[in-house]
């Protein structure tokens, strides 16, 4: 099987200054913690459990040791917390993540209600969501409804949020009638870039694979937008999901990545497809 590798996957700058300041920290301290898993992909955060990093969900689960924001970031009361329980903090959040959590704090300031578009149970907008008082995070057409009337509002993008997803949430707000809208783009190039190279790829192969964990909302992205343009398109998390039927009769494959999936996820996904009909798939 031939195999190409999209020119743009896998971790991003965000993710991969989170894993090295969890791996560094295990080398220095005893109890450590992520609040909420590290990333969202299942094998890393198996390969950081085997290491000693702990997940747990709420600040009420740890009692003492170093905890690590991982780089979705957490909400504001959930630091408050831990600064109260003196626990020692390690923060990971990705620097795109925090900007978007000042921008949404300081829209609200000016006056804007602030609107995101985004997904309102991903922990990147539940932390941006805290931020604020009545922060709406809308989805998709369905969700205009929630919109506050007679307003002016003050728009922005969950950072892995698709550039053509968000422009047409901004053209259905648009026509929802109000006067004033300000939009800050909070979209990250890397995810962006990500996704056109995956885009690229997809409309020339046979078949495309997007790894990455099933949570992660940024594979979820490519995965859709790859979809569009090669109904062949599989999102999974690593070699073994894959169901080897779906390679019958195909010749070349192309695979992508989210930001976070690890590299030798990747490594181990394609030496086995290339290897695919040669006696070793
Ligand atoms: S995808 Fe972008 S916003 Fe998210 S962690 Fe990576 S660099 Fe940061």
């Amino acid at each position: 099987m031939k195999v190409v590798i999209a020119e743009k996957c896998g971790f991003c700058h965000g993710v991969r200054d989170a894993i090295n300041m969890a791996e560094k920290v295990l080398t220095q301290e005893k109890d450590v913690y992520s609040l909420g898993p590290i990333i969202h992909n299942r094998d890393e955060v198996e390969r950081l459990a085997k290491a000693g990093l702990r997940t747990v969900d709420k600040v009420e689960e740890i009692e003492s040791g170093t905890v690590i924001i991982r780089s979705h970031g957490a909400a504001p009361e959930q630091i408050a917390k831990l600064k109260e329980k003196g626990l020692n903090i390690v923060d990971a959040t990705c620097g795109l993540v925090k900007r978007l959590q000042r921008i949404a704090r300081q829209l609200e300031k000016d006056g804007y209600k602030v609107v995101i578009v985004g997904d309102e149970n991903h922990p990147e907008m539940q932390a941006v969501v805290d931020c604020g008082k009545e922060i709406v995070v809308i989805a998709n057409e369905s969700d205009l409804h929630r919109l506050p009337k007679n307003s002016t509002l003050g728009v922005v993008c969950q950072t892995t949020e698709s550039p053509d997803h968000f422009g047409k949430m901004l053209a259905a707000i648009a026509r929802d009638n109000f006067s004033e809208l300000k939009v800050v783009n909070t979209l990250c190039r890397e995810a962006i870039k990500r996704q056109e190279s995956a885009v690229r790829l997809c409309k020339q192969v046979d078949i495309m694979f997007v790894l990455g964990g099933l949570q992660s909302a940024n594979t979820h992205r490519l995965a859709e937008l790859c979809k569009k343009h090669n109904s062949e398109t599989f999102h999974l998390e690593n070699w073994n999901g894959l169901d080897k039927d779906l390679l019958i009769g195909k010749n070349v494959a192309g695979v992508t990545a989210g930001a976070s999936t690890p590299e030798w996820v990747i490594d181990e996904f394609v030496k086995n497809l290339a290897a695919f009909g040669y006696g070793s798939g």
